[in-house]
């Protein structure tokens, strides 16, 4: 048996094939870059997250930032999945596909007051609201349309995810949310605002979160600060825990897997009777994507290899600003290995996809996978270099579809005046 990366996108005879769509002729048809996602892979997660909470009443909201194409969107809505939302843009893509606004979620330090108003309009579940000064914005706006808004208030539980300084959301220095001690008199200030309707709590300490206890700590301390809110007479409906789970990036990594969250987190949650909401972005989606693309040229400085690819920083940010590992697999495996630097096309010596790397000999023509790029890969994206966004392909047992076409050089300009 030859061991595979994951299930979905494996070797046959030394070719890399998602699900039995070999990666070759993708390449060939569609020409690269091209992020490939499997709808297997997607499925399946979609039903651990399900099975993992059917003993608990859970909403769950998939977080859109992790990668909001249509397509993967109307997944999510057809299998009675809802939305976190962090802009009026991702309002507007979770509704086009089928989101209904009841399943809808909506966080973020800085709603403009023109969101705010799209938000309410569309009768939200609920804003996820990270300040006092947003809580008067919302009732003013709310007032004003003649509506009350649903609010749960973001509590940061102070918890060190564990994970990368840029995606750690929950500690007390961070931008996010309202220190959990200050919290009891946001409440009671934000339950005598008469066009809110205080429904719920929540937490969201972080991204990439690869051990358990992070969790159960913040959500102890939710708990307690629930129940304490209690006491004073303030009753809530929903209990959101947020996203963050992690997922395998390196071949060696063991994320949790998202029976073992649930299991931890339920009878936590349990004790307060409240609803559960969950906000899985990355660990819906990671590892159901890579970005498929084509070596331009190797080359050789003094004692460093050059692998020079067709796809860049532009196309896949998270080595660039995370120094993030994604692991890279050949799509036809070579008998030789090399040290190489597999790096972009962009002028910058931040466009890497990975430093010092074995990795087997590819040369001028060949292609590359790069794992694990379904979250934060496309939905990163950027047209820096004038570069047109990779296409997006999403492959369906033998069969693949277009999910979002190449941009043209002609699209590119088409905003722009003289
Ligand atoms: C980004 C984000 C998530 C999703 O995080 P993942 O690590 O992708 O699961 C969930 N909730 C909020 C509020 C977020 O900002």
């Amino acid at each position: 048996m030859e061991q595979n990366f994951n299930e979905y996108f494996v070797y046959k005879e030394g070719e890399l094939y998602c699900e039995n769509v070999k990666m070759e002729t993708i390449a060939q048809k569609y020409k690269t870059p091209v992020y490939v996602y499997s709808k297997r892979a997607i499925l399946n997660r979609i039903n651990e997250y399900k099975e993992a909470f059917s003993s608990y009443d859970t909403l769950i909201c998939y977080a859109v930032k992790a990668n909001s194409n249509l397509s993967i969107l109307k997944i999510m809505a057809e299998n009675d999945i809802g939305c976190d939302i962090v802009s009026g843009g991702e309002l507007y893509k979770a509704k086009k596909a089928g989101i209904p606004s009841n399943k809808i979620v909506y966080a973020g330090v800085g709603k403009t007051d023109f969101e705010i108003e799209y938000a309410i309009r569309e009768n939200i579940l609920s804003f996820n609201v990270e300040s006092e000064i947003e809580l008067d914005v919302i009732d003013e706006i709310a007032g004003k349309l003649n509506k009350k808004a649903r609010v749960s208030i973001r509590v940061n539980p102070d918890v060190n995810p564990k994970t990368h300084p840029y995606i750690s959301t929950g500690l007390r220095e961070s931008k996010f949310g309202i220190d959990i001690d200050d919290a009891t008199y946001v409440y009671e200030k934000a339950s005598k605002l008469k066009n809110l309707e205080v429904i719920g709590i929540h937490c969201h300490i972080g991204s990439q979160i690869m051990e358990i206890s992070p969790y159960i700590e913040a959500v102890e301390k939710t708990v307690q600060l629930i129940e304490k809110l209690k006491d004073r007479g303030i009753k809530l409906r929903y209990f959101d825990i947020g996203g963050g789970l992690g997922i395998k990036y390196r071949p060696e990594d063991k994320p949790p897997s998202i029976k073992e969250f649930a299991d931890a987190v339920i009878p936590l949650v349990k004790r307060t009777g409240l609803k559960l909401i969950i906000e899985p972005g990355r660990s819906m989606i990671g590892e159901a994507g890579v970005l498929l693309t084509q070596v331009i040229f190797t080359k050789d400085k003094k004692s460093k290899h050059f692998i020079i690819v067709d796809s860049g920083m532009n196309d896949l940010l998270r080595p660039a600003i995370y120094n993030a590992y994604h692991h890279i697999l050949p799509i036809q495996k070579k008998e030789e290995k090399v040290v190489a630097d597999v790096v972009g096309p962009i002028c910058e010596t931040g466009d890497f996809f990975a430093l010092d790397r074995e990795i087997d000999n590819v040369k001028r023509g060949d292609y590359l996978a790069v794992m694990s790029c379904g979250a934060y890969g496309s939905s990163m994206s950027s047209n820096y270099n004038v570069r047109p966004r990779a296409m997006e392909i999403m492959v369906d047992n033998n069969r693949c579809y277009v999910i979002r076409e190449r941009e043209t050089y002609d699209y590119l300009i088409q905003l722009e005046n003289f």
